[in-house]
């Protein structure tokens, strides 16, 4: 093949778009490692890359969109936001856990011959995180430590602090010198993650080969047998996970952003939807939500880059709507009846378990131990769901970012810091979804 219909069939291949591409690698991927089984597993390190190339990001990218957005925004502005987008979070979620179980209420996901299944199953359990010490340690001892350790909290508390003092520094000082100096700053954190997003969608161009490699592994590790029992568990979690896109967000959507087409924000938020898919992790997909919220969404950073890390790290719907569908499966299968009161406790339990969950995969399974001891319920479940955790993460970890875009979209409309005239608004691919 001559050099140039090489070149014009890759540019033929670029001109597809990446979503697209990534999302035939995840359904070529789950086949073939269906198909060829536990060899698939050999492409685990090309899926690991991706991941890692992701995961390379996320500080980089907090750090300096964060640093930007508080040159934007007031101190005042930075609470009534803080206010907002903390009570939008924590009420998506308590929806999410209701519809998560409403639907199992109807569909009983647990209630076909299981039981054999739980007798083999090993006790699992965790600690419920101490209150305290959670909200203690969002103030880092050593900022540069927490960015070492890519722990998201800390790095928001103190970037969000420095921004401040140069902002004030900066009103206060007469000092042309020290003012250049706040400004070169924040210009270096502009242009910093001006490069960061040429970065992601470098990674994204890998992530077509990353994803075939994770859906391979995923499908030659568990393969169908092992799934086949959990069908209905796993039918359920995406039928609650669409109810929740459908009428939690889109409903929120509607009213808070007047007159754009739903079918628009689903098209600006599809990359970090399908990275979540593939990845499980939605701190590992933020690098992705922070640029879909940029550039396809036109939300400007004063928002997004505040309202994001904190959403990748503390709104998780899909997890604990998780928690509800997996509560009455537990409940089904040992043959129990959980009360209204019972299901409330769930609600509680939830919300607070998804709040201290963090966004890596499988860490939503070991908050289920937290739901199983509230109610009871014994612990063989989580080591019976172990199994298919891979593939319940997934649709988890999708809806989680949703929920985090969706928010921040709708916080961001109500501060005037949507850009309308942006990609997604009015590509065409939102009328046509
Ligand atoms: N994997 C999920 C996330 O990163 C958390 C979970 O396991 O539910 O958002």
């Amino acid at each position: 093949m001559s050099q140039s219909s090489i070149a014009s069939l890759w540019n033929r291949y670029r001109s597809v778009g990446i979503v697209y591409r990534i999302g035939v690698a995840f359904v070529l991927g789950s086949l073939v490692g269906l198909v060829v089984g536990e060899p698939a597993t050999v492409l685990k390190p090309v899926g690991d890359l991706f991941v890692r190339l992701l995961e390379m990001l996320i500080v980089p990218i907090v750090v300096f969109t964060l640093l930007m957005g508080v040159r934007q925004l007031s101190p005042a502005s930075l609470g009534r936001v803080g206010a907002q987008v903390v009570g939008l979070y924590a009420l998506t979620s308590a929806f999410a856990v209701a519809i998560g179980l409403g639907v199992s209420n109807l569909v009983s996901p647990g209630s076909r011959g299981l039981e054999e299944l739980l007798a083999g199953a090993e006790a699992q359990s965790a600690e419920a995180p101490d209150a305290v010490e959670v909200v203690l340690n969002i103030v880092p001892t050593n900022p540069v430590g927490a960015m070492a350790e890519g722990s998201v909290l800390p790095t928001i508390f103190f970037v969000v602090v420095f921004g401040l003092g140069l902002t004030l520094a900066w009103e206060e000082t007469d000092d042309e010198q020290v003012k250049r100096g706040i400004e070169a700053f924040f210009d270096l954190a502009d242009a910093g993650a001006e490069a960061m997003y040429k970065v992601v969608w470098g990674a994204m161009e890998f992530g077509v080969l990353g994803v075939f490699a994770l859906m391979a592994n995923v499908f030659g590790t568990a393969g169908v047998d092992a799934i086949l029992p959990f069908a209905l568990l796993i039918g359920t979690m995406l039928f609650a996970a669409v109810v929740h896109i459908g009428l939690v967000y889109l409903g929120a959507f509607v009213v808070g952003v007047a007159g754009r087409s739903p079918a628009a924000f689903l098209s600006g938020a599809r990359d970090a939807m399908v990275t979540a898919l593939s990845i499980r992790s939605s701190s590992g997909t933020l690098p992705v939500t922070m640029s879909d919220a940029d550039e396809n969404l036109g939300i400007e950073e004063r928002i997004y880059g505040f309202t994001l890390p904190l959403g990748a790290t503390i709104n998780m719907d899909g997890t604990a709507m998780y928690q509800g569908v997996a509560a009455i499966f537990a409940a089904n299968i040992v043959g129990v009846n959980l009360s209204l009161a019972d299901q409330f406790a769930v609600v509680a339990v939830a919300v607070l378990a998804s709040i201290g969950t963090a966004g890596v995969p499988g860490s939503g399974l070991i908050m289920l131990t937290l739901v199983l001891t509230q109610l009871g319920l014994p612990l063989e479940i989580v080591g019976l769901v172990a199994g298919v955790d891979p593939i319940l993460d997934r649709i988890r970890t999708m809806v989680n970012v949703t929920g985090d875009l969706a928010v921040t979209t709708v916080v961001a409309t109500w501060n005037d810091a949507v850009d309308f005239t942006a990609d997604a608004w009015n590509d065409g691919v939102g009328a046509a979804l």
